[in-house]
């Protein structure tokens, strides 16, 4: 079997992304959403979506490359190549775009490409993905609500509310307001206990971006770091997130080691190198590869082995179209301990749309992990024709 094409497929939409004042739910990327397709000679194909400034995407895979190695487009370092010899391909991609790649957009484009390889592979075994990757151990997973913070304590509760009686069991908030004012911070985080109950489990994702996105320096001394932890753990918050610069792996090993509140952290890391070096210092309690930013599969099943190694849990950061809650699911199939699957309530028309059957919460709280062959999961082509602008 052969790769025949890498299609970039730019999706275009009228949602900017944007928390709400009450129960209303808040919108994520609605403005652009990139879309991945590797076709083959064989027939199969596989699909996968992409979170990174996609409209520069598009020139990473099917643009002009140059002569030199280190320079090449994606699409010309795989075309023609087998598609079942994904780690090899994944080694090709990551010199043939070494220059100008290795991390960031590069690397979010190589994930897609890299998941959709997987997929094609799973499809000619004529197998789950989970399968392939090793076996299912569960086929259901609790689901936690994944959204923005509002920004009164009215409409955390009401938003909190709402996901009780949708019958989630477990709800992250982030971003939002949260990080202006520490006060009204500790309002909304009683607001959402408060409604959610004893039982169910909080997360509080507050971004390593500044408070309100009006300064560049750093958000939080370790010490602030610190101390939001021992407050966040009075209202028995389950993870505090990825609130630490990507870069200071030192703070969050400090952070950590004195924190009362589990740590999780890793939706912006990437390749294998680099969560070896970020799991080993000691920085989580909770690795979250994005799959579609941290190399794809080919890294994410390699990051769960240390994972266990180190007796940390493995929860995929997935806050994108139901194309990768498709592939996290397999993923989280595979492990051999799974808390829960990130589900992206707060998603525009754009991410919504993409595949014909959305996953669903069941009345238990979980989501059905499926055992079709691939990722059981389609692609609406109608609407990804309705919608595509290249
Ligand atoms: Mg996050």
């Amino acid at each position: 079997m052969r790769i025949t094409a890498v299609e970039p497929i730019l999706l275009r939409g009228t949602q900017a992304y944007g928390a709400t004042t009450g129960g209303e739910e808040a919108s994520d990327n609605g403005d652009w959403q990139l879309v991945i397709r590797v076709a083959t000679d064989e027939g199969l194909a596989g699909w996968a979506d992409v979170e990174t400034l996609a409209p520069a995407a598009v020139a990473v895979i099917a643009g002009q490359g140059m002569a030199v190695l280190g320079f090449k487009t994606l699409g010309e370092l795989l075309v023609g190549e087998n598609p079942l010899e994904v780690e090899r391909l994944w080694d090709r991609l990551y010199v043939g775009s070494a220059y100008y790649g290795r991390r960031g957009l590069a690397m979010q484009c190589m994930s897609a490409i890299d998941n959709a390889l997987w997929s094609i592979r799973a499809q000619a075994a004529g197998l789950p993905l989970a399968t392939l990757l090793g076996g299912r151990r569960r086929d259901r997973i609790t689901a936690y609500a994944s959204t923005l913070f509002r920004e009164t304590p009215k409409g955390m509760e009401a938003a909190a509310r709402g996901y009780v009686e949708k019958g989630f069991r477990a709800v992250k908030f982030g971003w939002g307001v949260f990080g202006e004012d520490p006060g009204r911070d500790r309002e909304l985080v009683a607001a959402a206990r408060a409604a959610l109950g004893p039982d169910r489990a909080l997360l509080v994702d507050p971004g390593w971006y500044p408070a309100g996105w009006k300064q560049w320096g750093p958000s939080r001394s370790r010490r602030e770091a610190l101390a939001m932890c021992q407050w966040l753990a009075d209202y028995k918050v389950g993870w505090i997130e990825d609130f630490i610069h990507p870069e200071n792996f030192d703070e969050y090993a400090w952070v950590r080691a004195n924190s009362p509140v589990p740590i999780a952290a890793g939706e912006q890391v990437a390749t294998i190198w680099e969560f070896e070096r970020f799991i080993r210092q000691g920085c989580v309690d909770v690795i979250q590869p994005d799959l579609s930013r941290c190399g794809g599969l080919t890294v994410a099943r390699r990051v769960a082995e240390i994972a266990h190694q180190q007796g940390i849990d493995l929860v995929p950061h997935s806050w994108l179209t139901h194309l990768l809650t498709g592939y996290s699911l397999q993923l989280i199939a595979t492990l051999p301990r799974a808390r829960f699957v990130e589900f992206n309530v707060s998603q525009s028309v754009l991410t919504r749309g993409i595949t014909t059957q959305p996953f669903k919460l069941e009345a238990d709280g979980t989501v059905a992990i499926p055992d079709a062959v691939g990722i059981g999961v389609d692609v609406d082509a109608d609407f990804i024709k309705a919608h595509r602008v290249n």
